[in-house]
């Protein structure tokens, strides 16, 4: 703890995207958020971000369940799906779209792709294309007008635990989207939807997300949400051979828990050496990298 005093009794939450099984980096955030309540008599809630529709696996939830206990975490209450809150997105989205918030964007990937200039902290920042146009909504994605919505919200700040009071700063996202077909609502909304719905008052996930919690600062504003205290702990990091860390990823050949658990290691020492900064070889606690889950 740097410069902010502990909140007392926090709800923090583990909110895994079942789109492959859980791995080490996982794990230490699930420890991170299991410990932070549980050492300062709050509770820690199970959220499983599953409306992806194009990569969230319903087949990988159990074994998400059997991940957590293995590492001897308990959580509190039910879990919650957010399959299950569609309708909270859409009402939410609809707010925004009566503000002048939001418009229609029916421009591919390709498309942004090619007409993008500038890289903002979640790739490509969208040209504003459609900002203006008249744009059919069948179909479409749906932009946030990101300078109007400053302009609207005023200036705004956030705390995170470890890094201290910040000056929020969502301009360099651009227009993100929030609403599109194939995932209801965009993990920016959906995420900050959630957390207040669930009254999570400890906002604990990778360094990596750092930069995201800008944008979440402003729907909460936009939204007239209650505003938690953030923890971006560090990252559990790879070498990939050429001197660069990077965050841990499945696809790099990182170890499944689920395959650590079937072959019969102990999950709560796993558990208890993550606890005490012990990283296996060949992967260190890292500093944020610029990627997005
Ligand atoms: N679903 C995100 C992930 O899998 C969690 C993001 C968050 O904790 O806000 O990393």
């Amino acid at each position: 703890m740097s410069t902010q005093a502990a909140l007392a009794s926090p709800v923090t939450r583990f909110a895994p995207s079942p789109n492959g099984l859980l791995h080490l980096g996982h794990a230490y955030a699930a420890v991170v958020a299991h410990d932070l309540a549980r050492a300062r008599g709050g509770r820690f809630l199970l959220r499983i971000e599953d409306i992806d529709g194009t990569r969230s696996r319903a087949e990988l939830v159990p074994e998400i369940l059997a991940d957590l206990a293995w590492l001897g975490l308990q959580w509190d209450g039910p879990v919650v799906f957010q399959s299950a809150r569609l309708a909270n997105y859409a009402a939410a989205g609809e707010r925004l779209k009566q503000l002048g918030l939001l418009y229609p964007c029916q421009c591919t990937r390709a498309e942004v792709a090619a007409a993008a200039r500038a890289h903002g902290p979640d790739g490509l920042v969208y040209p504003g294309t459609c900002r203006g146009r008249d744009v059919s909504p069948e179909g479409a994605a749906w932009r946030l007008d990101m300078a109007k919505a400053v302009a609207l919200a005023g200036p705004l700040e956030w705390v995170d635990e470890l890094a201290g009071s910040q000056v929020a700063d969502p301009a360099p996202f651009g227009d993100v989207v929030l609403l599109r077909k194939e995932a209801p609502a965009s993990y920016h909304l959906a995420a900050t939807l959630d957390d207040a719905a669930d009254g999570v008052t400890l906002v604990t996930r990778g360094q990596d997300l750092f930069a995201a919690s800008h944008v979440h600062r402003l729907l909460q504003a936009l939204l007239g949400l209650p505003v938690p205290v953030w923890h971006h702990h560090p990252l559990v990091c790879e070498a990939d051979g050429q001197g660069h860390w990077h965050k841990l990823a499945k696809r790099r050949g990182s170890a499944a828990l689920a395959d650590l658990r079937r072959a019969g290691e102990d999950g709560q020492a796993l558990a208890d050496a993550l606890r005490m900064g012990q990283i296996p070889t060949g992967l260190s606690l890292g500093p944020g990298v610029g990627t997005v889950p």
